[in-house]
């Protein structure tokens, strides 16, 4: 299979888009490390991959810990000894006018966001350039290309992770590793439904229209991604054999966003 025998560990993989990456992942043959804040929750989504005939483990990981990025990938090396993908997908977000954000939550979106993928790219580097190989899948959005109101700290690290990517593509050229962005449009994730009506208060409209006027309304079709549209795309990224395809951001919206 196509992830035969590669360790792939997926950060927020507990949840929406980055579950499904693990599934995906180790569906192709790979180990999928699920790496989240809840190690229970970690766990529970390890055991259904196996129960599906998959390799998986649960790892205990806040991405704005220092620490806990580092205990966790050693943890990954000491179980396989290896490292070959990272997908840096943990996020949240907050809407508010820019005005009325904290600065505390500033920091935090920030932090999930920017210094997770800092910290666990930091963290798996030095054994992905000691194989020789490996694959950095940051989680973008079209937010990475666009703006949209409410979204200032969100629309800012979406936008920073492109740039660092770049970065790692071309740190990383030299030792086999390759380093990419998925930019996904609006996906039905738990992320997504408590926007919903956050954004209908915010913006004095209902629901259907968040949906319709706001989140789809530059699609071709009025369809959301899937998670699953998602995963395949970082299949992709994963799986590519050489360093043609890296520093690369890759739209999945729905024609949201073209570029
Ligand atoms: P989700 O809420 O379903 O899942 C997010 C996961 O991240 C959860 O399991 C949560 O526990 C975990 N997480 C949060 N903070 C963490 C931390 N500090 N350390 C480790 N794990 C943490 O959300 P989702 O929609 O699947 O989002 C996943 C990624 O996809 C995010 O980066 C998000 O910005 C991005 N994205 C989502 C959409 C969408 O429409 N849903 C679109 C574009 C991009």
């Amino acid at each position: 299979m196509k992830l035969d025998n590669q360790v792939a560990i997926v950060t927020g993989a507990a949840s929406g888009i980055g579950r499904a990456i693990a599934e995906k992942f180790a569906a192709h043959g790979a180990v999928a490390v699920i790496a989240d804040l809840n190690l229970d929750a970690a766990n529970a989504t390890a055991a259904e991959i196996k129960a599906a005939g998959g390799k998986a483990m649960g790892v205990a990981m806040d991405v704005t810990d220092e620490a806990a990025v580092n205990a966790g990938v050693a943890a990954v090396m000491a179980a396989y000894g290896r490292v070959d993908i990272l997908v840096s997908n943990a996020g949240i977000q907050i809407v508010h006018p820019l005005e009325e954000f904290t600065y505390a939550e500033w920091k935090k979106l920030m932090a999930i966001h920017v210094d997770g993928a800092f910290l666990t790219t930091r963290a798996c580097l030095p054994h992905m350039y000691k194989a020789g190989r490996g694959s950095v899948i940051f989680m973008g959005s079209v937010h990475s290309k666009e703006a949209s109101v409410l979204k200032a700290p969100y629309v800012t690290a979406k936008h920073g992770l492109i740039g660092l990517a770049k970065v790692i593509a071309k740190e990383g050229a030299a030792h086999g590793v390759r380093a990419n962005v998925i930019c996904p449009g609006f996906v039905r994730t738990p992320l997504v439904e408590k926007q919903i009506p956050e954004q209908a208060q915010a913006l004095g409209i209902s629901e259907q229209d968040v949906i319709k006027k706001v989140m789809l309304k530059e699609t071709v079709d009025g369809e959301f991604t899937t998670v699953d549209d998602v995963a395949e795309v970082a299949l992709l990224f994963a799986g590519f054999p050489t360093n043609a395809l890296t520093g690369q951001s890759l739209v999945v919206s729905h024609g949201w966003f073209m570029q």
